[in-house]
């Protein structure tokens, strides 16, 4: 990607005017200018069988009743993207918008995060899938319950199955710690590559957009996680070892 052009997307989540006001333009430049951006996969579409098999699964989780969030939700929100992608990103669950519009990640929050996706070359209607933990809404936005959680994650685990991703991104501390199976903090989680699953998908943390807008300060932080994910993923695509923390 265009150095001025990640300039821009940065601008947008507020990440450049707090790095060059700080640091001046010359570092700013220097730390949003990547030696490569993550390659576009090839758009060619997935295989016939494999079309089929994501259909069924959209079509089962629209219709589950598996637990009783379905009783209250407008819909199930299956997941946004391309059938096969090398990035998966993770959320815990959807809204209220997301209940009304069936598609994970739209309102405020959901611009920010296409925002910080763009700064990392990646787009939802191209290079990244992208879903939740939760497939219905929690009432009132609460947190998911363990009951919750567990009846709906297979869902999950099939659509990495099906998506293949190379690398993970979890979005908040509930979708950590439900993926990771952990209730160690989101801050001690950043700034490594868990595994995740029977692929063992690595696994990067970082914040939930909503809690960047309600916490400006934190996108620096963020855009540093991005940055380590998308090391991660070059060093992936080059076959290097990936485990191991942000140095
Ligand atoms: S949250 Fe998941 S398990 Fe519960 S009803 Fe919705 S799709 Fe089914």
């Amino acid at each position: 990607m265009h150095p001025q052009r990640r300039m821009q997307y940065l601008e947008a989540i507020g990440v450049d005017l707090w790095v060059t006001r700080r640091d001046g333009g010359a570092r700013a430049a220097a730390q949003v200018a990547p030696s490569a951006s993550p390659a576009v996969p090839d758009p060619s579409p997935p295989p016939a069988e494999t079309a089929v098999r994501w259909e069924a699964l959209r079509s089962e989780v629209l219709k589950c009743t598996r637990c009783p969030l379905h009783l209250t939700r407008t819909q199930g929100v299956f997941g946004v993207g391309p059938s096969r992608a090398d990035w998966l990103v993770i959320g815990e669950a959807p809204g209220a918008e997301e209940d009304r519009r069936g598609e994970p990640f739209v309102g405020v929050a959901g611009q920010l995060l296409d925002a910080m996706l763009r700064a990392i070359g990646l787009d939802r209607r191209t290079n990244v899938y992208i879903a939740n933990v939760l497939k219905s809404r929690p009432p009132g936005n609460r947190d998911p319950r363990p009951e919750e959680v567990a009846a709906c994650l297979p869902y999950l685990v099939r659509q990495i199955a099906l998506l293949q991703p190379k690398i993970m991104l979890a979005v908040g501390r509930i979708a950590a710690q439900n993926l990771l199976a952990t209730e160690v903090p989101l801050g001690r989680l950043r700034g490594q590559v868990h595994r995740f699953g029977e692929l063992n998908t690595p696994l990067v943390v970082t914040y939930h957009p909503a809690y960047l807008l309600r916490t400006p300060a934190d996108k620096r932080k963020a855009w540093e996680d991005l940055k380590f994910a998308r090391s991660v993923y070059q060093q992936l695509s080059q076959g290097a070892v990936t485990d191991g923390n942000r140095s």
